[in-house]
């Protein structure tokens, strides 16, 4: 049932698909790197094979485990996927900028306490 593969060969505008199983291989392939979707897909249905001849069944058996973090580039397992989607954990950076301002004008006022105090000695 492998060999269903060698269609890849020939010239076609039929989606392709992958097995599972070489869906799964490339999956362990790509995850944890920064490679690359289609050259995964060229070595396994052919040269000139990628992303946009495969069928959505195969590209869904892939996205159910990995995805590809729109900062960093890495493929990352979706375990790993931060609230803001196709955003990996370590490069999602919630907004709270705001706060640290907060924060400095806080210590500024605080300084300026302990600076009057030892003038009381
Ligand atoms: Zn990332």
């Amino acid at each position: 049932m492998a060999k269903r593969i060698n269609r890849a060969v020939v010239e076609t505008t039929e989606p392709l698909a992958l097995t599972e199983e070489q869906a799964l291989s490339i999956v362990n392939d790509l995850r944890g790197t920064c490679g690359n979707l289609d050259m995964e897909i060229q070595d396994r249905l052919g040269n000139g094979v990628g992303t946009e001849d495969l069928d959505t069944k195969s590209l869904n058996l892939i996205d159910e485990h990995i995805f590809n973090c729109e900062v960093c580039g890495w493929w990352c397992d979706n375990d790993e996927m931060s609230e803001d989607h196709g955003v990996c954990e370590e490069c999602f950076e919630p907004e709270d900028k705001e706060e640290d301002e907060d924060s400095y004008e806080d210590r500024m006022n605080d300084e300026n306490y302990y600076r009057d105090e030892p003038e009381d000695f």
